[in-house]
């Protein structure tokens, strides 16, 4: 099996897709959260980070700037100690007038500096000048300052001689203060003395109160700089004053964008979470419904898991039982799997032909197999017929189905169908063709014939059509049989085929009916010569069972466009000529005409109106005396038919026998001239005879002895005075058949005459081999009597063999004296015309043979 049939993963939870949804949401869930919590902390960490550094800054900023005061103060009190002037008047002795009134070293320093005190303390440790708050006082400066102020004096007295002040930070009464001390010194001045005496120490003492801080604050960047409160004791930012923090602490308020950060930060993730949370909900709502569907679609998915598995199971069982042979090709068109029925119904390999294109196995008729799948949008429920050379080197015809494998190729089956099509094949041709003969049927003949109007022939390119009738056909099947027959038909069908072009069309449309389509004929001399061969052709005697049948053909012709250019009016066209040839005597061609419709009409016409003049007794017997020429005397007389018709009067046998014959009547016609004959004639004299004439179409019937013997009975006549004429086209037709029934004939003991001698191809052997009792010779011969010698010598050679065969020799057409008279030098014996008699109705005929006898001119 190819793997595209294989099942679908197995990778699917047992679980309800619910709580697998469910559960997948928790964790994602979970895993927001995670995200916003670290967000969160992330935020604390950094505004707290943030916090930080603003502290450690604004802690390194309050340091400095306490520094930078520690650093003033020092620069200020240096100034003033190591200075001669301050030695001589604070130190060697004390002039507050010097220090003080002329403000050398008095009020100004604590509005320009801050100095909320300055003191000098002298050598003995007594405090000798106090300034307070820019006002002279008394007081000494320990008491001032609430705490001993020996450490300092001795600080001071040490930076002595490095002329180095010393600062400390003190508590005065809860308040920071920044004490700055240097021992007095002459400094530069060359013309003050040191003395020996310790030095006397210049104090100044900076309270760090709150308006100070904040000038400090504001300097450098520190907020909120003030000192500490006991309760902000365990702060973790603050400078310690002093030693240890003896002096208090600075502590300050710093910015804290962290916390500002996290006021604007953490409402906003807690938005987001609020809104991840809504989302959520909504997602879970909308997912347990979907994987409540889910869960249907798994339930069915399992079940149609199962169901795959049977279906697989099924489709192989079917594909290999299958008489269709399945297959697949890949995007390249070669096969890339086939059924193992392949090989049974090909006969060829499968494993041979596994990777070999498709298009070399299968070939259709529009372009390749591939190009064929690949059209865009091919409706797949099409198939298509392709062909392929089966092992054994025929050909076989498939139907091919494909469906597309997504991009991958396609894959399809393949039905054999070769015994489908070739029945099809031979139905349709069975359809179009005539069985017996092979010849295209009027099915074809009119698909072909409206074809080719279609294409508008011109009168330069006519289409021509040709209705061909074999002439003395009938007789054939009549008497030697269906077989015999056919085999005419099928030797007739074929000379018929061998006359016309490649593109032409001969077609079988009746039993010995054919109808010839010529597109390559532009002459009617092309045409007249087609007719003559084919004619000819059909002519020619056929061999069956050792004897010769002789047919022959009649041919109408009608032509496209000027006769007609439909195909039904062209045919009937066509026919009418037909007829008309057959009217002209058969054996001939007649091209349509525009009077022959309506002569065709008149006859059709005719032909009713005899039907009915038969039955109603419109038709007369007239009799025309035969004498014996020797001596005058009347023998008998031929019956000849007349038509009183009740609107075109007496009508000649010669317009009416021939329709007659066409439609069948003859058979009725005959039978009433036989019998009316017989019973005229049974009451003549006993010598005469009565002379009936037979259609060759009758003569052939196989009931015409028995017509003959019943008229015979009914008319009690004696079959000696019963003369039959025929002529020699019956002899043609059949020679076998005719003898037979003549013979028969004979039997009944009536007489038989050869009439109209020599108008056909008549043979003399016939005469002969045949139990004629008479010949009639043609009147042609007697008009011509006059004027040709040869004739004469023609008709006395038609005398001689008459007397020779021991035959009745009778002249018809005798019109005159010297006819007759020629007749009887010659020895004819018996004579029949005008100039003897005309024919007479019946009533003239009995007064006339009452005679007996007439008087010779
Ligand atoms: P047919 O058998 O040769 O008959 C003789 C025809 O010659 C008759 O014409 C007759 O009237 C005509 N005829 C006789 N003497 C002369 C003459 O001196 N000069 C000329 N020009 N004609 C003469 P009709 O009666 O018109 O018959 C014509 C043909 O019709 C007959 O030719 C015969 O073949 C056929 N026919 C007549 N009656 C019958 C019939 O009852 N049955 C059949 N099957 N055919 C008949
Ligand atoms: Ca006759
Ligand atoms: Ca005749």
């Amino acid at each position: 099996m190819p793997n595209s049939f294989a099942s679908i993963e197995n990778s699917l939870s047992n679980r309800s897709s619910v709580s697998l949804a469910r559960a997948s949401l928790f964790k994602f869930l979970g895993l927001l959260a995670g995200v916003f919590v670290l967000a969160s902390g992330s935020l604390v960490y950094l505004a707290n980070d943030l916090d930080h550094t603003e502290q450690v800054e604004s802690a390194f900023y309050t340091k400095k700037a306490v520094q930078s005061l520690e650093k003033s103060v020092r620069a200020t009190v240096k100034d003033y100690a190591f200075w001669g002037e301050t030695y001589k008047y604070l130190h060697v002795q004390v002039d507050p007038d010097w220090a003080y009134v002329r403000q050398n070293l008095g009020p100004s320093l604590y509005p320009d500096f801050g100095f909320r005190g300055v003191f000098v303390v002298s050598d003995d440790n007594r405090t000798v000048y106090s300034v307070v708050e820019g006002k002279l006082s008394s007081v000494a400066a320990a008491d001032w300052l609430k705490q001993s102020i020996a450490p300092i004096l001795e600080k001071a007295r040490e930076g002595e001689q490095a002329e180095t002040p010393i600062t400390a930070f003190i508590d005065i009464a809860g308040v920071p203060a920044l004490v700055a001390a240097a021992a007095i010194t002459p400094g530069t001045d060359p013309t003050v003395e040191a003395d020996a005496r310790p030095a006397s120490v210049l104090i100044f003492v900076d309270f760090l109160d709150s308006a100070k801080l904040q000038v400090m604050g504001q300097d450098f960047g520190v907020d909120g700089l003030h000192v500490g409160t006991p309760e902000e004791r365990d702060a973790t930012y603050f400078l310690p004053l002093g030693e240890n923090g003896a002096a208090g602490s600075l502590r300050w308020s710093p910015s804290r964008p962290g916390l500002r950060l996290l006021g604007v930060g953490l409402p906003l993730i807690g938005i987001a979470a609020l809104l991840v949370c809504l989302m959520t909900w909504a997602i879970l709502r909308r997912t347990t419904a979907s994987a409540l569907a889910l869960d249907a679609s798994y339930t069915s998915l399992h079940r149609s898991q199962d169901a795959l598995a049977i279906s697989e199971a099924r489709f192989r069982d079917v594909v290999e039982a299958i008489s269709d042979w399945v297959w697949e090709i890949d995007a390249q068109g070669r096969f890339t799997y086939l059924s193992d029925r392949f090989d049974d119904v090909t006969g060829l390999s499968r494993i041979a032909w596994i990777g070999a294109p498709i298009d070399d196995l299968l070939g259709t008729e529009p372009g390749s197999l591939t190009q064929w799948l690949s059209i865009p949008n091919r409706r797949q429920d099409i198939s298509l017929q392709c062909r392929y050379i089966d092992s054994a080197g025929r050909e076989r015809i498939t139907r091919i189905s494909a469906r597309n494998m997504s991009d991958t190729g396609f894959r399809g089956t393949a039905t054999d169908v070769t015994e489908e099509v070739e029945a099809r094949r031979r139905i349709e041709f069975l359809s179009q063709h005539d069985a017996l003969t092979g010849l295209p049927n009027r099915t074809r003949l009119q698909e072909f014939l409206d074809g080719k109007l279609k294409a508008l022939p011109t009168p330069e390119q006519p289409l021509v059509m040709l209705c061909l009738d074999l002439d003395r056909f009938k007789p054939v099947n009549d008497l030697l049989g269906h077989a015999a027959g056919d085999l005419v038909l099928n030797e007739v069908s074929s000379c018929l085929a061998e006359c016309v072009r490649h593109g032409d069309l001969v077609a079988r449309v009746g039993g010995d009916e054919f109808v010839l389509i010529l597109t390559d004929v532009s002459s009617q001399d092309e045409v007249e010569a087609l007719c003559r061969r084919l004619i000819e052709s059909v002519e020619r005697p056929i061999e069956i069972d050792q004897q010769q049948v002789f047919v022959s053909a009649s041919i109408g012709i009608a032509m496209a466009p000027n006769d007609a250019c439909e195909a039904a009016e062209l045919l009937r066209y066509a026919d009418i000529a037909l007829y008309e040839a057959k009217s002209a005597g058969r054996n001939t061609w007649r091209f349509y005409a525009g009077d022959m419709n309506t002569r065709i009409i008149e006859r059709r016409r005719l032909e009713n109106d005899l039907r009915f003049a038969i039955k109603d007794g419109q038709l007369r017997l007239h009799f025309q005396p035969r004498y014996r020429i020797a001596d005058g005397r009347m023998v008998g007389a031929e019956a000849l038919v007349r038509w009183q018709h009740p609107e075109r009067g007496l009508i000649p046998p010669d317009t009416f026998i021939p329709i007659a014959e066409e439609s069948g009547l003859i058979l009725s016609l005959s039978n009433w001239v036989i019998n009316t004959a017989c019973d005229c004639a049974s009451r003549w004299p006993q010598n005469l005879f009565v002379s009936v004439n037979l259609s060759p179409t009758e003569f052939k019937r196989g009931d015409l002895v028995e017509r003959i013997q019943k008229a015979l009975v009914d008319s009690a006549i004696d079959p000696a005075r019963v003369e039959l004429e025929v002529t020699e086209s019956v002899m043609l037709e059949d020679a076998t058949g005719a003898l037979e029934l003549m013979r028969t004939l004979k039997r009944l003991g009536v007489r038989i005459a050869m009439d109209d001698f020599g108008t056909g191809y008549s043979s003399l052997s016939y005469l002969r081999a045949f139990p004629f009792d008479g010949l009639k010779i043609d009147r042609s011969f007697l008009s011509r009597l006059d004027q040709s010698e040869d004739d004469r010598a023609i008709i006395q050679a038609i005398v001689g063999l008459g007397r020779a065969l021991a035959l009745t020799v009778t002249a018809e057409g005798i019109e005159t004296a010297e006819q007759l008279s020629l007749l009887k030098t010659v020895s004819c014996d018996e004579g029949q015309g005008y100039f003897l008699s005309r024919p007479l109705d019946s009533d003239a005929f009995d007064a006339l043979a009452g005679v007996g006898e007439i008087q010779k001119a």
